[in-house]
């Protein structure tokens, strides 16, 4: 089985149709959180995802649409966003929204999926191998993969190790599930922060027990022309364009 996994897409459907044909043929689709927030697209976002066979996790921007979350914690452009957004989400995609869950049973015995960290699945950013080594002791498979920081990223924790190390996802280069544990960021779909302004994902290959981060290029102008046409705040247009 191959199974596709997106984490951040953030509204941007021409991100994620090229990501879908990029990937190739598979039969599942992860997502981990943050469908919506930010783009210009939610609702065919959305409605792309669920024509698929699709396991989806939520993410904060997702809970702010919905009121969730409190949007004071929020930026102002992120706030904007959001609350465009909500104006903008059928009945039908707000509930299907609200009934994304916050975690989800261990996937093929083997996985943990979360949009922010096993300890806080929500908000907690796992950008530093501190952060990383202490959320280890928070979920109990070997891999554990997650989004939220829009970085692509694996840390790997040997068993009995006081530390984990962080190393950045190369593209292309299958990951083999180790005797060490790890923690996977494919990235973001919509909305890198990398500095590299293509489309991440990855792919995880069951009958080869690899998973590979994958980058695509996709039209950023048409995704910033959408955004222009629908008022969303300029820094948010600005930053597709730098990958940050
Ligand atoms: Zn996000």
């Amino acid at each position: 089985m191959r199974i596709l996994i997106v984490s951040d897409i953030h509204a941007n459907l021409i991100a994620l149709n090229t990501v879908i044909e990029a990937a190739g043929s598979f039969d599942r689709i992860w997502c981990l959180g943050d469908v919506v927030g930010y783009g210009p697209e939610p609702n065919a976002c959305i409605e792309t995802l669920r024509a698929y066979d699709l396991l989806c996790i939520a993410g904060n921007h997702d809970w702010a649409v919905l009121d969730k979350l409190d949007l004071e914690e929020f930026n102002p452009d992120a706030r904007g966003a959001a609350l465009w957004t909500r104006n903008q989400l059928s009945v039908n995609n707000l509930d299907w929204l609200h009934a994304l869950p916050e975690r989800v049973a261990p996937q093929l015995d083997k996985f943990t999926l979360v949009h922010g960290s096993p300890r806080y699945p929500i908000w907690e950013y796992v950008l530093t191998p501190a952060v990383a080594r202490l959320n280890f002791d928070h979920f109990d498979t070997p891999v554990c993969l997650m989004g939220h920081t829009h970085v692509p990223v694996v840390y790997r924790h040997a068993p009995g190790a006081r530390t984990a190390l962080a190393e950045p996802l190369v593209e292309n280069a299958p990951l083999t599930f180790g005797p060490e544990r790890m923690m996977i960021n494919p990235g973001s779909v919509g909305q890198p922060r990398d500095g590299d302004n293509r489309a991440a994902f990855a792919v995880l290959d069951t009958e080869t027990a690899t998973l590979t981060p994958h980058r695509v290029a996709y039209d950023i102008g048409a995704t910033q022309a959408k955004m222009e046409q629908a008022g969303l705040p300029l820094r948010l247009i600005a930053r597709l364009s730098y990958g940050w």
